[in-house]
């Protein structure tokens, strides 16, 4: 996960490490490497700009010039600037209600309906009740393949795949879900290949009808900047809670998991890294920002 970043920054802060007196200069230099290593990244220009500066200036309001290790203490500084970045502390998601709803929306191969059997797996695990939806209307694929997790997982699947309507879908299965006393409705929705208007208004209609406790974003990390432009466009109209950063495992620059935060203001909550029904985690800024630190 996010090599070739990792041996950017340290490679930055090579020429700061060990050295016991630094000054200025060199902190001027090394901050316009890290922030080269962002930008490479896929980090969007502008936050890493405001990161840098920030980075810039703490590390010479903090006199690391005159301290004894100004190496550790500049790395320090970067950590914690990357924490923030990512939003400071990890945030849950909200499954209150009786039942609760968490509207699951993305473009077509985000991994939506994967990230909604993982979550449903590991909900099961904490000894919730819950039922999954398959609201998918357009392929029909996609009902079967949230059919066979449900099976491996041992979660219920809702469907109706005569309805073309996913609005009655998703009504119908809280209606379900209370007659058959589940505490939490996953609702997988369709995805296109591109935002388009047509599925923007079916999710936000679902969204009007089923009143969701939360609703997360799942956006594939190998996108980059796009991920980010997405990410926004749903949130302009869904107002999202949450962002699942998924196939952190490939080869992703780590540009969606710095930027989308900062940009969105909206935080990531789960991050997926694998295909496998284990492979989720809670988004802990600070831990990613030291596995980035390496
Ligand atoms: P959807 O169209 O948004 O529902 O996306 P899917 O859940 O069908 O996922 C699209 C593809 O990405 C599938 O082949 C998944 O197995 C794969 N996938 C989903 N999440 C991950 C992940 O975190 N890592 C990897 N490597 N593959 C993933």
């Amino acid at each position: 996960m996010f090599e070739s970043l990792q041996d950017k920054l340290n490679s930055a802060f090579r020429t700061l490490k060990g050295k016991d007196r630094i000054s200025d200069i060199n902190v001027a230099a090394t901050t316009k490497e890290v922030r080269r290593a962002l930008v490479d990244a896929d980090v969007n220009f502008k936050v890493a700009k405001e990161i840098t500066d920030r980075i810039k200036e703490k590390a010479l309001d903090r006199k690391i010039l005159i301290s004894v290790e100004p190496g550790q203490m500049f790395v320090k500084i970067v950590q914690e600037e990357l924490t923030e970045l990512m939003g400071g502390t990890a945030e849950s998601i909200d499954i209150k209600g009786d039942p609760a709803v968490v509207l699951i929306a993305g473009l077509q191969g985000s991994g939506k309906t994967t990230f909604s059997g993982k979550l449903a797996s590991m909900l099961k695990k904490q000894g919730r009740n819950v039922l999954l939806t398959a609201c998918d209307i357009y392929r029909p694929a996609a009902i079967e393949q949230l059919k066979v997790l449900g099976e491996q997982i041992g979660v219920e699947v809702y469907s109706e795949p005569e309805n073309k309507n996913a609005v009655e879908i998703a009504t119908n299965a809280i209606a379900h879900a209370r007659k058959t006393n589940k505490k939490i409705v996953i609702v997988d929705t369709a995805g296109r290949l591109a935002v388009d208007e047509v599925m923007m208004q079916e999710v936000e209609d679902i969204k009007k009808a089923v009143k969701p406790t939360e609703i997360l974003f799942v956006v594939d990390s190998m996108t980059g900047q796009d991920a980010v432009n997405t990410a926004k466009t749903f949130n302009e109209r869904l107002n999202f809670d949450g962002v699942v950063l998924t196939k952190l495992d490939g080869d992703s620059r780590g540009g969606a998991a710095l930027s989308i935060r900062q940009v969105v203001e909206k935080p990531i909550k789960f991050i997926s890294t694998g295909e496998k029904m284990e492979a989720l985690d809670a988004f802990h800024p600070d831990r990613m920002a030291s596995r980035i630190l390496g």
